[in-house]
């Protein structure tokens, strides 16, 4: 592989996909309006990146036309997380979720050599199962368990800060019964969190809080797909023999989740992640 040339289509993408997009307007510009085109940009541009970066990091790009393979499809996949977050922040909740849920599956496969649909993924805390479609050709079992380093940890912070475990739109919320001291203003309450896949409300948030941490869910999601293994069990798959039905396969750390701690150095109203979540749930810009 060219590394050269693939360093020039990254480049190449990230200027086409952060230049600006024209859209038509058939009523003014509100003074305070949310850009749902640079959002959709971001997404598109770096979920083909990081996409690219984890068929990379599995020893799927061989040829430059692998390399823009992964990046087209990323493209798709970007844009397919941004419609999950936008549905979900219309209260759609757990169509927001499945669909990101299907958009990761095939992230997962086609950085892993898989078949684009040849596994059909589903995130349960820290697990996320992986069935095996009639497409599949790597999948040494009908049903594989993908571990989440990360995940694991933000489940254990969600069961030290909340009080009830709950089953809630295909998720496991983890809600409390008083609202969340924030941490970066003296006086200042949260009434709803989310540590990586796991939301929470408190009793009497707004109609809207549920759906903004279901939006931080899904981009956790997000970084998780990009997210390539550390360590695999078991050998790739021999054609010969039939499928086991159920195999542990995958452990990943949360190597992206750790990139994206920077946001967090950042204030509050500046951080992506919120910025996103309110502009979709709220309809917002963040409110200071
Ligand atoms: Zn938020």
């Amino acid at each position: 592989m060219s590394l050269r040339f693939t360093a020039f289509v990254v480049v190449l993408s990230l200027a086409i996909l952060s230049s600006p997009v024209a859209e038509a307007r058939d009523r003014p510009i509100e003074p305070v309006q949310i850009d749902k085109g640079k959002m959709r940009a971001y997404n598109i541009g770096l979920t083909s990146v990081f996409t690219l970066l984890s068929a990379v990091a599995q020893g799927q790009v061989q040829s430059p036309r692998d390399a823009v393979r992964h990046l087209l499809i990323g493209s798709a996949a970007g844009y397919g997380f941004y419609q999950a977050k936008r549905i979900a922040g219309d209260g759609r909740t757990t169509e927001g979720w499945l669909l990101a849920n299907a958009t990761s599956s095939i992230v997962e496969n086609t950085s892993s050599g898989e078949h684009p649909i040849g596994r059909f993924g589903y995130t349960v805390g820290p697990f996320r199962l992986r069935v095996a479609t009639p497409f599949a050709r790597r999948a040494i079992a009908h049903v594989e368990l993908d571990w989440s380093v990360a995940e694991t940890g933000y489940l254990y912070r969600a069961l030290d800060e909340g009080d009830h475990v709950q089953s809630r739109d295909g998720l496991i919320a983890m809600d409390r019964d008083s609202l969340w001291r924030d941490p970066d203003r003296e006086g200042s309450f949260f009434e709803g969190r989310a540590w990586g896949v796991f939301p929470g409300v408190a009793p009497g948030a707004r109609e809207t809080t549920w759906p903004h941490e279901v939006v931080h869910v899904i981009q956790s999601q997000q970084l998780d797909s990009v997210e390539p293994p550390v360590y695999t069990f078991g050998r790739d798959r021999d054609p010969s023999g039939p499928r086991r039905l159920f195999a542990l396969r995958h452990i990943r750390l949360g190597v992206t989740h750790a990139m994206n701690n920077f946001t967090y150095e950042r204030p509050y109203q500046e951080r992506w992640g919120e910025v996103e979540a309110t502009g979709l749930a709220e309809k917002t810009p963040v409110p200071h």
